[in-house]
């Protein structure tokens, strides 16, 4: 079994470089939407912050010597966090692991929730990339699933955006809606396309279970378009984007040149990464944890100093070379870099995947060169079939 360099722990895949802090607050709770997030609990908001900045002190060590190269507000809706309460958590950050002056910092933001002072604001405390949840440029759709925003004010948060000089402004979508044909979803992300953005994440609705859209969903209420249906929409969005001048770097996600989420980067090459916050999820020194989910619950315990971790979990090496190789394959450039691999694991993807390499290559699924190997045009609709082969 090969061993993970267990001498040096500062390799990225072992200690955090990168950071994601969780805000479990929104406005309403979309119909889709299945993430450990709350609404009518704003009031919560700044003993929510202090626990949070309780959790990073107490944690700061795990990160080592090296400052963070990313920081990411996820959520929920970080954009209800007031500046202060940002500076807070960066100085926080900055005094407990160091953050490198040109680090990513991103906060996920919705449209409707802020304005251009608010977006200054954050851009004078260092966060340079900005990730708007557009989701559709539809309105009934909007409202049907709970959002709280129009598509007017979708395309207007870009605009603050831009007017604020926020470096890099991603747009999330998402595709294969209630209602949806090709002819608007191909209408919608050329409007979106129109506002410039420096990103695109497209994501294919999921029907979670126990959500009000799965409930509507199995009493036959709404209806979904169907797999083909989602599929084509996929495949139409690939041209508009290329013409558009964006680079598809990840299966979901398109980026002008070096504009790429250096945090996300973190996910797809499976390395550490320190996650606080309610549900926050860990991966340091190849073991992964979670916290407690509530918001209540998570409070209480950093303010008795119970610890907030809800689990944890040591993945076998044989884990961590299938699911690395698996991730890598999402990347469309990069793909399974076998040099990237071989200094990470001590293992030979071609040796160690010679029939799976060999196989989809002649499928025309895989292209297979001396150094990597990538998923083919193709393949992309079935990366995920592809990607079990190596687990
Ligand atoms: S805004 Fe995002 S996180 Fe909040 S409920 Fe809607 S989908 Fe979930």
């Amino acid at each position: 079994m090969a061993q993970l360099n267990p001498g040096k722990s500062d390799h990225p895949w072992l200690t955090p470089r990168a950071a994601y802090l969780h805000v479990p607050f929104c406005r309403t709770k979309c119909l889709y939407c299945d993430f450990n997030t709350y609404a009518g609990k704003d009031r919560l908001i700044s003993e929510y912050v202090a626990a949070l900045a309780g959790e990073i002190r107490a944690r700061g060590a795990e990160t080592g010597a090296l400052p963070l190269r990313t920081v990411y507000f996820g959520g929920g809706t970080p954009s209800l966090l007031a500046v202060p309460q940002v500076r807070k958590l960066l100085d926080t950050l900055r005094d407990s692991c160091g953050v490198e002056p040109a680090a990513e910092v991103t906060l996920e933001a919705n449209p409707g929730t802020f304005g251009p002072a608010y977006l200054e604001g954050l851009r004078a405390l260092g966060v340079n990339r900005l990730s708007l949840g557009v989701q559709s440029l539809d309105d009934e759709t909007l409202r049907r699933l709970a959002r709280t925003h129009s598509a007017a004010a979708g395309l207007t948060a870009v605009r603050h955006a831009r007017a604020a000089e926020i470096w890099s402004v991603n747009l999330d979508l998402i595709y294969g809606l209630p209602w949806q044909t090709i002819d608007t979803w191909r209408d919608h992300l050329t409007m979106a396309l129109n506002t410039e953005p420096d990103h695109i994440s497209l994501y294919a609705l999921m029907v979670e279970e126990g959500t009000p859209l799965s409930t509507l969903v199995s009493r036959g209420q709404w209806e979904v378009p169907d797999q083909d249906a989602v599929a084509d929409m996929y495949e139409a969005a690939l041209p508009l984007l290329e013409r558009a001048g964006f680079v598809h770097y990840e299966v979901s996600n398109w980026a002008r040149p070096g504009h790429e989420s250096r945090h996300n980067l973190v996910y797809w090459h499976n390395e550490a990464y320190l996650g606080c916050g309610a549900g926050a999820h860990s991966y340091v020194q190849g073991v992964r944890s979670w916290n407690v989910r509530p918001i209540e619950g998570y409070v209480r315990r950093v303010q008795s100093g119970a610890g907030v971790r809800a689990g944890d979990e040591s993945l076998p090496v044989g884990e961590q070379v299938g699911e690395t190789a698996a991730l890598a394959l999402r990347l469309r450039q990069e793909g399974l870099a076998f040099e990237r691999f071989r200094s990470r694991f001590g293992i030979d993807p071609p040796a160690r995947w010679t029939a799976q390499l060999a196989e989809l290559s002649d499928m025309g699924l895989l292209e297979v060169d001396t150094d990597r190997a990538r998923l083919t045009d193709k393949a992309l609709l079935v990366n995920n079939e592809i990607a079990s082969r190596f687990l």
